[in-house]
């Protein structure tokens, strides 16, 4: 016989035993969070006191050997505890810490302790930012700081901003609702309904040399193919409206169409910028989209001695700012802008479980018309309670701060007969290269410093940049951590000095 009573009562046991897998009201779910982030707490401060140098050094071999010791689909579980410790192991031990003063490789920042408090609100009560229905107060909050963005960009009340994954996707974006309005205003063309026009094989977008791969790669995605991607060879006319002006009068020529030209504000590698205002005068006479890829360089902004950067910043179509970079936001942060907020309607659609049009007359925003994901994380929730806490003068000196760390360390590098600077960036990107003498040949300088860079990351001892420059091999050191004094740089320099010297003496036994 069917025994309703206990078949309840072991359905209830086990439910019960799920209470201590999430979040629930009761006591023993309560403790084993508290418990647990306390654990993970502990771990990561240990691992923060104890960590000297950026790395451990572990090879990928050895990484690999660690990883393959795991059951990744494991039947049963453990107890959480015996779990992190894997994890300490595994994962907490062989970071690359970007609170270390020698981890300058990227645009790779430290995060404000009041944004790691955020990621903890933001993933607990995991709100979802595609409908109201799943984050009133957030959907309210994101928005809000979205308006105040814009404001602070300079732009008027027909801006709007999203929040994003980052300046890959805010990149994309920009060049999405730059192809669109394109065929919208050109065309009467409707890409969303229709796909891509006739014409759309001979679209051009027009770039610097140096502008991020993201905007390629977005040209490729979007159905125009990397052939659409014109790029503007000489950098050091790149940025400039007669260049921009004369590539576009080429292309026409060529029976071409040019549609957007995408200005870097900080390119990734050199923090070069362009004039942005003058730019902007050029794309409006030949009614092209300016998209300004401030990723890097947009955190200008906070700053009254460096803001005059971006001047002109305001006259952009749209614009992508990174919040993961220069503004020490946990992995994943970006917003991207755009001048006129009629442009979402590009990639507005309406589902009907979802945001229902119906919403809107009563009060009820939801952010999906405005991303081209669904799901999102409530990442605003990080600078919102970073800038509550830390303040706008707080942060302005920061940047100030991080900029003239970059200036000084250009300023002893230039000054030093082992190395050689490529030229003095207007951000905080410092490109060298290790260069003792001029008699040395090319070939040997660039191995030395490929060297340089690759033994200082297996060694864990610094995790530094590489780029080339005029074809040549450079060292690149992104001085985005503010807590990093000029003695701590001037240390590593040492250290890649000495490299250099061992390795240029046994250069001839070594090839
Ligand atoms: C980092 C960067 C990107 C890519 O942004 P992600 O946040 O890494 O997706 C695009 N453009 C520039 C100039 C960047 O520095």
């Amino acid at each position: 016989m069917f025994n309703q009573e206990s078949e309840t009562q072991s359905l209830i046991d086990i439910t019960n035993q799920f209470k201590n897998y999430f979040l629930s009201d009761t006591s023993e779910s309560i403790d084993a969070y508290k418990k647990t982030i306390a654990e993970v707490s502990d771990a990561i401060a240990k691992q923060i006191q104890s960590q000297t140098q950026p790395y451990i050094g572990k090879s990928p071999a050895e990484l690999n050997k660690l990883i393959q010791s795991i059951n990744l689909l494991p039947q049963e579980g453990k107890s959480i505890s015996e779990v992190l410790k894997q994890t300490e192991q595994l994962i907490i031990e062989s970071n690359i810490s970007v609170y270390h003063p020698h981890c300058l490789a990227h645009l790779h920042c430290p995060t404000f302790i009041a944004s790691l408090a955020a990621e903890m609100i933001l993933s607990a009560f995991n709100q979802s930012m595609d409908s109201w229905d799943q984050a009133p107060a957030a959907t309210m909050i994101e928005q809000a700081l979205c308006d105040e963005l814009c404001r602070f960009y300079g732009f008027d009340s027909h801006a709007d901003a999203t929040f994003t994954g980052g300046g890959t996707m805010s990149n994309f974006m920009g060049l999405l609702l730059a192809r669109d309005h394109y065929s919208d205003k050109q065309y009467n063309w409707n890409i969303q309904q229709k796909g891509l026009p006739p014409e759309s094989g001979k679209f051009r977008i027009i770039c610097a040399e140096n502008a991020h791969f993201t905007v390629a790669q977005s040209a490729s995605i979007l159905g125009l193919g990397q052939q659409a991607i014109v790029k503007i060879k000489d950098q050091t006319l790149a940025e400039s409206e007669q260049a921009l002006e004369q590539t576009i009068l080429e292309l026409k020529e060529e029976g071409l169409i040019p549609i957007a030209y995408v200005t870097t504000a900080g390119t990734t590698d050199f923090g070069s910028l362009g004039n942005i205002e003058n730019l902007s005068h050029t794309c409006q006479k030949y009614g092209i989209w300016l998209h300004v890829d401030a990723a890097f360089g947009g955190a200008l902004m906070f700053s009254n001695k460096h803001k005059h950067k971006l001047e002109g910043i305001e006259k952009a179509d749209s614009v992508t700012i990174d919040f993961h970079k220069l503004f020490y936001q946990p992995i994943s942060c970006g917003v991207f802008i755009v001048k006129n907020k009629k442009s979402f309607d590009y990639i507005k659609l309406h589902a009907d479980y979802l945001n229902p049009e119906s919403n809107a007359s009563l009060g009820i925003l939801d952010l999906v018309y405005k991303s081209i994901q669904t799901t999102r994380r409530f990442d605003a929730l990080k600078p919102f309670i970073a800038l509550q806490h830390i303040g706008l003068a707080n942060f302005e000196k920061m940047i100030d701060y991080t900029i003239s760390l970059a200036e000084e360390v250009s300023a002893i590098i230039d000054s030093d007969n082992s190395f050689e600077l490529a030229y003095q960036t207007p951000i905080n990107a410092v490109v060298f290269r290790f260069m003792p003498d001029k008699e040395t040949d090319p070939i040997t300088i660039d191995y030395i410093n490929n060297t340089i860079k690759t033994n200082l990351l297996l060694s864990g001892k610094a995790i530094i940049g590489q780029t080339y420059f005029k074809n040549k091999a450079y060292l690149k050191f992104t001085l985005l951590n503010p807590m990093t004094q000029v003695s701590e740089v001037v240390t590593l320099l040492q250290e890649i000095k000495e490299m250099g010297n061992t390795l240029l003496l046994n250069y001839p036994s070594a090839n």
